[in-house]
């Protein structure tokens, strides 16, 4: 049995992919969909866009803006291996579903622009891979424009990242003098012609064992080429798949996503040199007492962890999905699964893969997978689901919010609806809901700005509820615990007016000013304020 579930788990790759807002990031993802025979035609990005149905883009606000706001998953299947890639949001308002999605992946695959090289947005998500050590491949696109020149970007990658670049393909020539690359791994040259319909396969392939005859063929551009790949490979350390995996090298790849080219490159090396399902941490209760205990993708039990809801993706239906990264066992259709923040029996309605536009049901899905249960309710970001085993995976974090606005709603006839928009939308994470406990109106909590646009946009056509959002005087907020249940009530009752409680239900200390903490702290040392909650 064991060995069967190996087998199944180390064909399978499970990786994010990452970059800041007009890298390319659709386009190749498109590209590694169409090359991996998941889908039958890529229509132009640009087609896609102007009609509204981006493959990773559902929801109507995102496709208005042009923006992801959602995070998706894909499967494809490439050389008998499973590959299941996530798309991030780019805009830096929804940082926090982003980092919540690199929870759910082994490795991290960065596109880059070769004109811009690092920009603002992909230097936060590289903090990000490297808190946790990710392994991260990269792709330089857009070497059929004027761009910078290798070197330079090589540079600025290893600066950025903080670890050195291992080129695995290496550019002849770039905009209208772009050649094509040469592939440092089997010594040939692949040679570069624009089109988007172009198959790998059509592109030709010269070994480099005649150079004379490309050095006439690319003239200058051939030498230049030569002279910076031997620059960059002297300079660059071995190929080491542990570095790699460890977070300590990262393999770069030079292309035009656009143009089909490069692409087949990366899909290889995705498979070839990214990580299978890696194990996770785990929290379990020995004699009451929290020990860590790690989770192998192999183990038999089935476990997972909820690292997103959505509410609506359908518009016809009223039911949520959460995504489920599957970090241990198998899932078969009618299992009985467990939520084990409230040991209830999870009762799907149905459970799907993610087969590129697709949703399918799941016949059988492994760790690595990601499932998306349909459910009404009972099920958080957050949520460890297993097969019975008492254990919580930790890791998967809430930030405090610096934003705050009160929610007042225009007309009070819809106050039931505007409940369940915010619980729906608060345990999604779109948005996190504060109940002063002093009652009131309610506060939303956000790390960024377009949050509030979006949650505004959201309560009024998926749940009819048309607010009005007004600032307010609170700047952060802490979650609250103590050890000692006396000590937390003599803080609540010296500060009734600046708690509440968010959707997990859990205690929070509302602050006006970054002194507010230092003088609670002061007054009240017994008492833990928390900048990050991790789970329910
Ligand atoms: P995203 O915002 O990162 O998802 O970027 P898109 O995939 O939407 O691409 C942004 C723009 O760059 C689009 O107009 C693409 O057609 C264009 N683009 C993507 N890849 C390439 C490329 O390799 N070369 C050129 N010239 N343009 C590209």
């Amino acid at each position: 049995m064991s060995s069967n579930f190996l087998a199944e788990t180390s064909r399978r790759r499970t990786f994010a992919i990452i970059s800041h807002p007009d890298a390319g990031k659709t386009t190749l993802t498109e590209k590694l969909l169409l090359f991996s025979g998941a889908i039958q035609i890529a229509g132009s990005v640009k087609a896609r866009k102007a009609s509204r149905h981006a493959t990773s883009d559902w929801m109507e606000i995102e496709k208005q803006r042009g923006i992801s706001v959602a995070s998706s998953v894909m499967q494809m299947s490439y050389r008998d291996h499973v590959v299941n890639l996530l798309d991030t949001p780019g805009h830096k308002d929804f940082s926090e579903d982003t980092y919540r999605v690199l929870t759910a992946v082994d490795s991290a695959l960065m596109v880059i622009d070769a004109a811009n090289g690092v920009e603002a947005q992909t230097r936060r998500l590289i903090e990000v891979c490297r808190q946790r050590d990710t392994p991260i491949i990269t792709f330089v696109n857009k070497m059929d424009r004027e761009v910078r020149e290798p070197l330079d970007i090589l540079d600025e990658i290893e600066r950025e990242l903080g670890m050195p670049c291992v080129p695995m393909t290496w550019p002849v020539g770039q905009g209208k003098a772009f050649g094509g690359i040469v592939n440092l791994r089997t010594q040939a040259m692949t040679v570069f012609e624009s089109g988007s319909e172009r198959r790998p396969q059509d592109f030709e392939a010269v070994p480099l064992t005649a150079p004379e005859a490309l050095r006439e063929r690319f003239g200058a551009e051939w030498d230049t080429a030569m002279e910076s790949m031997e620059l960059a490979t002297g300079a660059s350390p071995a190929w080491d798949r542990e570095a790699f995996l460890a977070g300590r090298q990262t393999p770069v790849f030079f292309g035009s996503g656009v143009n089909n080219f490069g692409v087949m490159e990366v899909l290889d090396a995705l498979v070839d040199l990214a990580p299978s399902p890696q194990p996770r941490s785990s929290t379990v209760l020995v004699n009451r007492q929290p020990v860590t205990r790690e989770v192998r993708p192999e183990d038999e039990d089935f476990s997972g962890v909820v690292f997103k809801v959505q509410a609506n993706m359908d518009a016809n239906h009223r039911d949520r999905i959460a995504f489920v990264r599957m970090a241990s066992g198998k899932y078969t259709p009618g299992m009985k699964l467990k939520v084990q923040r409230t040991a209830k029996e999870l009762r799907p309605t149905s459970v799907v893969t993610f087969m590129s536009q697709r949703r399918e049901a799941v016949d059988e899905a492994f760790a690595g997978d990601i499932i998306g249960f349909t459910t009404h309710g009972g099920v958080q970001l957050g949520d460890t689901i297993t097969g019975g085993a008492a254990l919580q995976f930790t890791g998967l974090p809430f930030f405090a919010p610096e934003l705050f606005m009160t929610v007042i709603l225009k007309n009070p006839l819809r106050t039931k609806q505007l409940q369940q928009g915010l619980a729906q939308l608060g345990e999604e994470g779109a948005i996190q809901v504060f109940k002063p406990d002093a009652g009131g109106a309610m506060l939303l909590g956000a790390v960024g700005q377009l949050q509030f646009e979006v949650v505004q946009h959201r309560l009024k056509t998926e749940y009819d509820a048309d607010v009005r959002l007004e600032g307010c005087q609170y700047t952060g907020a802490r979650w609250i615990t103590a050890e000692n249940p006396a000590d937390l009530r003599a803080f609540t009752d010296a500060y009734p007016l600046r708690l509440a409680h968010d959707a997990a239900d859990t205690l929070a200390y509302l602050c006006t000013s970054p002194y507010d903490v230092r003088l609670a702290q002061e007054r009240f040392p017994k008492i833990h304020f928390h900048p990050l909650r991790e789970h329910a």
